[in-house]
């Protein structure tokens, strides 16, 4: 079973697209967080972020950076929140790689990304150290 939104790539269940390329599609979210709220996705079927080929990836990022600037400008926005729910633990509902552009103004009730979090890690310097070094090996 494709996943809804390959579905809205193939035309079987209607979309507000608003741009669309040879690999990459942006519609409105049907239950926007704000006026404008658009996703952006590959149009092949890729559950998580770091599952798309680097050059899909490449273009979701133009395609991202092309859908910034014409949404902040339909709806009078002062800015934008643009994020990937990466992985069900980050609150991904649909399993195709999504990213959530989402206008937001000075009055809103929306916070930083930060407010996603709670308490903060108390990480001593060794432990900071330890984890930098565990990723620049993988990067
Ligand atoms: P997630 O929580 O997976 O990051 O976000 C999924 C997003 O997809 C939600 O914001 C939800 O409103 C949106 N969505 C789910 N189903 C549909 C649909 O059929 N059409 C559109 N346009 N958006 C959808």
């Amino acid at each position: 079973m494709s996943s809804i939104f390959s579905q809205i790539v193939d035309g079987e269940i209607p979309a507000r697209i608003v741009y669309e390329d040879e690999t990459t599609l942006a519609f409105l979210d049907a239950n926007p967080l704000a006026p404008g709220h658009t996703l952006v996705i590959p149009k092949a079927e890729y559950e998580r972020l770091e599952d798309v080929p680097e050059d899909e990836a490449a273009d979701l990022y133009a395609t991202i950076h092309r859908l910034v600037p014409a949404v902040e400008d339909a709806v009078d926005a002062d800015a934008t929140t643009v994020a990937f729910n990466n992985g069900e633990a980050a609150g991904q509902e649909v399993d195709h790689v999504h990213c959530h552009i989402v206008p937001r103004f000075e009055d809103d009730a929306g916070g930083p990304i930060h407010a996603i979090f709670g308490d903060l890690p108390d990480l001593s310097d060794d432990e900071l150290d330890d984890i930098a070094a565990d990723i620049e090996s993988q990067a």
